[in-house]
């Protein structure tokens, strides 16, 4: 067995284990392998050990990973950072689309889609910590994203997705997704199609599980650091 194939199963195992000590659902909350700058070999272990979504951040280095790996039967997530000149490129070759922080791109992305294609699941993301530096919406802003995005045909609203700042404790790091999470049942309050609240990484999916998260997003936990 790999290095990949053994992490993914004790993730499996973590994810499932949570699911049970928060009374969360039996399979309520999904892995996405975070493979941006992790080879090749390593995403073709996850696919073969059963991991079907990715995640990346940078354009560039995407497209090459999808067109050689375009074999398998991935659902590949764009997670990062979204430059105005790159939502063609997102809108034609992702599945998915958690980092939208500002409507003019989420009408370029509408727009941009191909019609051959299924509208394009969105996230909008949401910058819990209010840092200038960091990208996503203000907490208060998001909701009227929200409704832009859902009223876009070549998108599919599916929820929210945040980064908070790191943090070392459970319950602190409980406290900072809970914004979000009362801000994810709003929104589902709201309208129709709600089921995705991305939030945990390698340092935080116990607590993001906890809160209620649907989507952990792993990187080194599962690929090891990266280059
Ligand atoms: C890199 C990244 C991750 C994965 O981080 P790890 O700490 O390696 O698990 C998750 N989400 C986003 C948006 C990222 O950029």
């Amino acid at each position: 067995m790999t290095d990949v194939t053994k992490n993914l199963e004790l993730i499996r195992h973590q994810i499932r284990a949570l699911e049970r000590q928060y009374s969360r659902a039996e399979r309520s909350v999904q892995l996405l392998a975070v493979s941006k700058k992790q080879s090749m070999e390593k995403i073709r272990a996850a696919v073969a050990a059963g991991q079907r979504d990715f995640g990346e951040n940078y354009v560039q280095e995407a497209l090459e990973k999808i067109a050689a790996l375009s074999d398998l039967e991935c659902q590949w997530h764009f997670i990062g950072p979204i430059q105005s000149n790159k939502t063609k490129a997102i809108a034609e070759h992702f599945d998915w689309v958690e980092s939208v922080d500002r409507e003019k791109i989420a009408r370029r992305l509408s727009e941009q889609r191909p019609a051959s294609l299924p509208p394009l699941n969105v996230c909008v993301q949401v910058n819990l910590s209010a840092e200038a530096s960091k990208s996503g919406t203000t907490l208060k802003d998001s909701i009227a994203l929200c409704q832009t995005v859902a009223d876009l045909p070549g998108l599919r609203l599916r929820g929210l997705m945040a980064i908070p700042a790191p943090l070392s404790g459970l319950e602190e790091q409980r406290n900072s997704f809970r914004p979000l999470a009362e801000a994810y049942r709003e929104l589902q309050s709201r309208l129709p199609g709600i089921d995705t609240l991305s939030m945990g990484m390698s340092g935080d999916f116990a607590a993001a599980i906890a809160e209620g998260s649907t989507i952990v997003r792993l990187g080194t936990a599962l690929f090891g650091s990266r280059d």
